[in-house]
């Protein structure tokens, strides 16, 4: 049985989106008597805090999610990691690259650049979905000379490292989305600060724990054709996918904290507790009546014969502010 995961970020409590990816992740891999894994995604040492992991964890267990095996952190992995960046390198898959954001940016939205027609982003041609490639870097540093590079070394900006696109394509059918297709840009698999990438980070991952099924957010759909490249180039085994359309808030934007009660902490100091914000999940996914009473283990059986909604979900500012 193919595994399923749930790979925070402990960079903020779990919002009732991401609880709701989470849930939707566990029903996957339960629902086909698989393990849910955890990894706690604390690469970005700036932001990352044990702290909020430990309640990202709580959260989890309070809504009644439960996982298998040990939690894997991210941190403790980054001998694997850089391992991995130094197989790229000797095969000769990577350059290093000087460009700031705000280089990356400009450059993406000149005329010629990947925003407009065939650079290295998508455009209206790529496929069935239409979406862009987030970040998708226009190649500024992929063919610099010696004394290009020299130069650049000299006014002493660390670079980053890039592994090259080279143009690739990838498609795959999507347990949620359908079929999406998209290119690949030249991907930063090590930052400046040395850290090695989430891109590199969550593939390594995902093959060294035998995920089977990666079910999580749709923010990440367009991010996916890159992830299949360096499983490639890895050799690694690529999982399956299935992203979840997100949750909004009420003026359509991606749900944030400042939207209201948005956290199991937020809605418990307003009287709603876990099980009922399960209730409100299950009912957002079609699994349960609204104000029902619902178990996760019930949710696997319904969950088996049910076509989840393709839409986001749009809460209402009565559900944010109760
Ligand atoms: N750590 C990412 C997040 O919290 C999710 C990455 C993934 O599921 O692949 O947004």
């Amino acid at each position: 049985m193919p595994d399923g995961r749930f790979a925070p970020s402990p960079t903020g409590d779990l919002h009732i989106g991401n609880l709701r990816t989470a849930l939707v992740a566990w029903l996957c891999a339960r629902s086909a008597g698989s393990r849910v894994l955890v990894r706690i995604e604390d690469l970005d040492r700036n932001a990352a805090r044990p702290d909020i992991a430990r309640r990202q964890l709580d959260d989890l267990t309070g809504l009644g999610l439960d996982w298998d095996g040990p939690v894997v952190a991210q941190s403790d992995r980054l001998d694997r990691y850089r391992d991995a960046i130094g197989q790229l390198e000797h095969d000769g898959l990577t350059y290093p690259c000087y460009c700031s954001r705000r280089e990356i940016r400009e450059a993406a939205s000149a005329p010629n650049g990947p925003g407009h027609g065939r650079g290295g982003g998508r455009s209206s041609e790529d496929g069935p979905t239409p979406a862009r490639l987030d970040g998708a870097y226009p190649g500024t540093c992929r063919n610099l000379t010696r004394a290009q590079r020299a130069e650049r070394e000299a006014a002493g900006r660390p670079p980053a490292l890039r592994v090259r696109g080279a143009g690739a394509r990838f498609g795959f059918e999507d347990r949620f989305a359908g079929w999406f297709e998209g290119e690949v840009d030249d991907l930063v698999i090590r930052r400046n600060d040395a850290t090695p990438a989430y891109h590199l980070a969550v593939v390594v991952d995902d093959a060294d724990q035998g995920v089977g099924e990666v079910v999580r957010g749709d923010d990440l759909l367009t991010s996916t054709p890159r992830h299949l490249h360096l499983a490639r180039l890895l050799g690694l085994t690529a999982p399956e996918y299935g992203h979840v359309p997100l949750v909004l808030g009420p003026d359509g934007a991606r749900l944030a904290k400042r939207d209201g009660a948005v956290t199991l902490a937020d809605r418990a100091a307003r009287g709603i507790g876990p099980a009922e914000v399960l209730g409100e999940l299950a009912t957002s996914l079609g699994l349960a009546e609204p104000g029902a009473q619902v178990e996760p283990a019930t949710l696997v059986e319904r969950f088996v014969s049910t076509v989840l909604p393709r839409e986001p979900w749009v809460l209402t500012a009565e559900v944010l502010d109760p």
